[in-house]
């Protein structure tokens, strides 16, 4: 099978489904991985590239170090403007998105939770729904969104925002990959009791495994299937 990851930030792709994806590949799948949004220039107030240089250059390295721990095929990055994607028109989203689907033919292809806190995931989840729009001899046939701690969990619950967990990935020998990923992303990452923490990474997946029985898990929401 051939899956790809669209996210929003370097971070996402691994807290979102990093022990999925290390499963995954090292089941024989191949795994394609778009980060649409660049990070770090949100930190500032206007937007500054420049000045972000050497930050955006750590980045860009950690999530080439934590897609090589994954055994991922390839990672692409769009470089959108972080934290900023309402000021950028959704088809210019769309587009980019639409041709790697085209170039990767992928089967199943995993994305964010529309009710996550943050404007990026959501705009991002909507970009991915239209260029999934169903066609005649449509190659995706899995759409499936994850939960971002410190994104999903933020949101104030509702029933339009809640993240209702359906799919479940028994990662419980791929937690080690995801965690070692996610030591790459030590610019990201924050102390307990932040939900951004290597802690409450595994505190969900252990959760997430309790659940539905197992030691650990990651949690999707299935959005569509065609069998
Ligand atoms: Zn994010």
């Amino acid at each position: 099978m051939k899956y790809l990851i669209v996210a929003a930030h370097p971070d996402d792709e691994v807290l979102g489904c990093g022990a999925s994806i290390s499963k995954w590949t090292q089941m024989g799948n191949e795994v394609h991985i778009i980060i649409v949004a660049e990070g770090a220039t949100s930190r500032d107030f206007r937007r500054d590239q420049a000045k972000r240089k050497n930050d955006l250059n750590k980045l860009n390295q950690s999530a080439q170090n934590a897609s090589k721990i994954m055994g991922v095929k390839s990672l692409n990055f769009l470089g959108f403007p972080d934290n900023r994607m309402d000021s950028v028109n959704l088809l210019d989203v769309i587009k980019p998105i639409e041709n790697y689907i085209f170039d990767y033919q992928p089967d199943c292809l995993v994305t964010h939770h529309y009710g996550d806190l943050n404007i990026d995931h959501q705009i991002i989840h909507k970009a991915v729904i239209t260029a999934c729009r169903p066609q005649p001899n449509f190659c995706v046939k899995r759409i499936m969104s994850f939960e971002v701690p410190s994104s999903t969990d933020y949101q104030i619950s509702n029933h339009v925002n809640s993240f209702y967990p359906n799919w479940y990935e028994d990662v419980s020998d791929f937690m080690k990959f995801k965690l070692s990923a996610l030591n790459e992303y030590d610019s990201e990452m924050r102390q307990w009791p932040h939900s951004r923490s290597l802690e409450n990474v595994e505190y969900l997946a252990r959760n997430r495994g309790s659940n539905v029985g197992i030691a650990f898990a990651e949690a999707f929401s299935l959005l569509r299937f065609i069998n």
